[in-house]
């Protein structure tokens, strides 16, 4: 009897690639004596400009902060609309109940599984002030008719590029145009600071009135001058944070470079497994603007003996690791009591459950990507309906 082969290591859907000097980097900053908001906060803020051409840019400790403060810079609020998609991670559309205005959403292109701009006229009322557009999976929304539509109607954009710092539109970096832009920088985000996140704002006054909204309100002048005159919060990015943002960007381009290569690789291995001769949904195949923040399947439902969870189950039983973004918005509990119903927005309830997310990061290897599709083929080939 032969032996049962050495099992492989858990290949998860994500993890961050964190190298020795951004680990030294961070315990120099925690030596230093000073560890929360500081020099690194403003070196970090400072390299983020030049990233986005120039444009001012606060940075916070969540890339959900960074929206709902936009929102409020905007004067977004009480009796309100904002257009937004129901197909994102919740933080879009909760940040629109946050300064009390409503979100409207508008059902996805199912094709690039974004926002659907040829729907917005038509959601478009008297009370509308701005419109949140989210790249799913870094595959940014047409700038051209966003910003167009947006001078159109007179709204704000608010773009939710969580998933999208690296991703470019017609050759121009995503954040270094536009109106407001949000960037998360959580774990799983293509660049990270553990927690965080930044916002780019057009002009001086707004980064200024974004550090108040950041901190309490507070407007300090002098040695001893305080004063408030609005109600901030507390959404400030520590230095040890920073230092680690300041570890990953220079690495941001070697990151996306990498990601498209698996990106590729999938595609590649995907069509020569027959994966789409059953009925598999694929991404965009974009490889110019993309950052690739993740890859996408849509698993065909109407074809398979077996739900979503139990692919996931197996999946996890072989080793691999898959992920859920994200189940439709409006179909949640609080949005239901707010009075969203099922069949709402078709595309984005499909794309809810349907899409996985396999398992993209840098670090990933050709043989990696071999044994995921490898294995999603074989499970799905086993669950054919008759
Ligand atoms: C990650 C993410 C956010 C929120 O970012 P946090 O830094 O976790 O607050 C918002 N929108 C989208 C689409 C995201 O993926």
């Amino acid at each position: 009897m032969s032996a049962a082969p050495p099992a492989q290591p858990y290949l998860p859907f994500t993890r961050p690639t964190l190298d020795d000097a951004t680990i030294a980097g961070v315990a120099e900053v925690l030596r230093s004596g000073w560890i929360t908001s500081g020099p690194h906060v403003k070196a970090f803020e400072a390299q983020l400009s030049a990233y986005c051409g120039g444009r001012p840019v606060r940075a916070f400790n969540s890339g959900t902060c960074t929206m709902e403060i936009a929102l409020r810079i905007a004067g977004v609020g009480p009796g309100h609309e904002v257009i937004t998609t129901p197909l994102s991670w919740v933080a879009t559309s909760n940040i629109v109940l946050d300064v009390g205005a409503r979100p409207v959403f508008v059902d996805i292109d199912p094709v690039t599984r974004n926002l659907d701009l040829a729907r917005v006229e038509a959601a478009l009322t008297p009370a509308t002030r701005a419109i949140i557009p989210v790249d799913l999976a870094g595959l940014p929304v047409d700038r051209d008719r966003l910003h167009a539509l947006a001078k159109k109607h007179n709204l704000r954009v608010v773009e939710d590029a969580a998933q999208s710092f690296g991703s470019t539109w017609a050759g121009r970096r995503i954040g270094s145009f536009g109106d407001f832009v949000s960037f998360s920088f959580h774990a799983n985000k293509n660049i990270t600071t553990i927690e965080g996140g930044c916002l780019v704002l057009n002009n001086e006054a707004e980064a200024k009135l974004a550090e108040q909204y950041r901190l309490q309100g507070v407007v300090r002048t002098g040695f001893d001058g305080m004063d408030v005159d609005l109600v901030g919060g507390k959404y400030n990015l520590t230095d040890v944070a920073a230092r680690v943002g300041l570890g990953q960007l220079p690495r941001l381009d070697e990151f996306t470079a990498r990601r498209r290569e698996l990106a590729r690789a999938y595609f590649e291995l995907i069509a020569a497994s027959g994966l789409p001769s059953l009925g598999l949904g694929l991404p965009v195949a974009n490889f110019t603007d993309s950052n690739w923040h993740m890859f996408q399947v849509m698993l065909p439902e109407a074809r398979l003996t077996l739900k979503r969870a139990e692919v996931m189950a197996k999946m996890h039983d072989a080793g691999i690791g898959t992920g859920v973004h994200y189940p439709a918005i409006h179909l949640f509990s609080l949005y239901r009591r707010l009075g969203w119903q099922p069949g709402d927005y078709r595309h984005a309830e499909s794309a809810g459950r349907n899409l996985l997310t396999l398992p993209l990061f840098p670090a990933m290897t050709r043989a990696d990507v071999v044994r995921v599709v490898d294995t999603l083929a074989a499970i799905l080939r086993s669950h054919q309906k008759s």
